[in-house]
């Protein structure tokens, strides 16, 4: 195939022999130190086709690599990683393909298609973002239009385990089982007959998981220190109290500092309480939060919540992501609003509340991607992420229903 130079260029395939040595490398790690476990109900499938997984843990992308080693995948990343110093080199190696994440991005789903073409593989995560609380997300219906699209069969990796070994809230790693399940989960022939809907059914039950429910089918244990370290930041409602942001953590303990109420973080990556049972697991404690932010959206004529911030954006030359600006960010029923500076000068930016999900980082940043840009606001209090992603999350149910 002839590659075509600047603004047409194509997407491509990683080079064969980076790929082998790096791949080789990164598949050693996932079955030596991650013990990962793979069980694969066919025998083989040739590419072109492309690749759905659950999305538990950062390490998924390894998972992935290994279990199809050494057949090349091209992942779909979040663009903001295309402009962080040092993972940049990387998604320029691997030759992910970067994505405006909830948004509509052309130019992703062009590379995806370039992809297919040179008969690759394209490696997806439908759920967007890494289910902070382990269970799996809604995911969009744009991925179920563009199975229909290609036309080539769908492959599904589903991971137990890598949620406990790196959950996404905490950067301590814990020891225990990995188990990838992978399976084809529908022929080019089902993709050619199906709707787009029921390919949408297929996707959300072929890469469901329910981290919590794995673990007792499984009986597997993840063993480490300060196992609840971090959870600071994904819990912020006291189940007693229920105090907003006096949830703390210490050692494998998770507490209110209002009331008495304490759980510890067992290995078996759920929750046993002092006194009361609130919940078996964070999962749903997590849940139920959102639960109470849809409650007061719902009573609240004029609900609104804000939060001062630092917004942030990608540098205007080299990587990462730099302070542009100081205000405060509010959410309402219609829009998501910034009212602030933007290098020195006065300005309000307005984000629809049609916001299918807002992605963030426990306890660190919440982001926004709008016509290509990336907004990153840091608030004042690290635990208003999670409340905004929540409250995101019921703004885009309640407009959908
Ligand atoms: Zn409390």
């Amino acid at each position: 195939m002839k590659i075509k130079q600047g603004k047409n260029a194509r997407a491509t395939r990683p080079n064969i022999i980076v790929y082998i040595i790096l791949g080789g490398i990164v598949s050693l790690y996932a079955k030596v130190f991650k013990k990962q476990q793979l069980h694969r109900s066919y025998t083989s499938i040739k590419p072109p086709f492309i690749l759905i997984g659950n999305h538990s843990s950062f390490f998924d992308f390894i998972y992935a690599i290994r279990a199809f080693y050494p057949r090349r995948i091209n992942f779909v990343v979040a663009r903001k990683y295309f402009h962080l110093c040092g993972l940049r080199q990387i998604m320029k190696i691997s030759h992910s393909i970067p994505k405006s994440l909830f948004q509509n991005d052309l130019s992703a789903i062009r590379a995806m298609f370039d992809i297919l073409k040179q008969e690759g593989i394209v490696g997806i995560y439908p759920e967007g973002q890494i289910a902070a609380h382990g269970i799996s997300i809604q995911n969009s219906e744009a991925i179920a239009k563009f199975v229909k699209k290609a036309g080539v069969p769908l492959v599904s990796i589903l991971t137990g385990g890598g949620y406990f070994c790196n959950p996404p809230w905490t950067k301590l790693q814990r020891r225990g089982a990995v188990k990838s399940s992978i399976s084809i989960a529908l022929t080019a022939a089902q993709v050619e007959n199906l709707g787009v809907n029921e390919i949408s059914s297929v996707i959300k039950q072929n890469i469901f998981m329910n981290n919590f429910q794995w673990q007792r089918a499984n009986n597997e244990k993840y063993s480490g220190k300060n196992l609840a370290q971090g959870l600071e930041n994904l819990l912020y409602i006291c189940p007693c109290c229920k105090n907003e942001f006096t949830i703390s953590t210490k050692g494998d303990y998770v507490f209110c500092e209002n009331c008495s109420a304490s759980a510890r973080f067992c290995e078996d990556g759920h929750l046993l309480w002092q006194n009361k049972n609130y919940f078996n697991h964070i999962g749903q404690w997590y849940l139920w939060q959102i639960e109470i932010e849809n409650n007061n959206i719902m009573q609240s004529e004029n609900f609104s919540v804000s939060e001062p911030v630092i917004l942030a954006m990608l540098k205007l030359s080299g990587c990462g992501i730099e302070p542009v600006g100081q205000g405060v960010f509010t959410a309402d029923k219609k829009n998501y609003t910034y009212k602030g500076t933007l290098h020195g000068e006065n300005v309000t930016l307005t984000f629809s509340s049609a916001l299918r999900a807002m992605p963030y980082d426990t306890g660190s940043n919440f982001q926004i991607y709008d016509k290509n840009l990336l907004y990153e606001f840091r608030p004042a209090n690290p635990k208003f992420c999670v409340k905004i992603a929540n409250i995101c999350e019921c703004l885009f149910n309640i407009a959908s229903t």
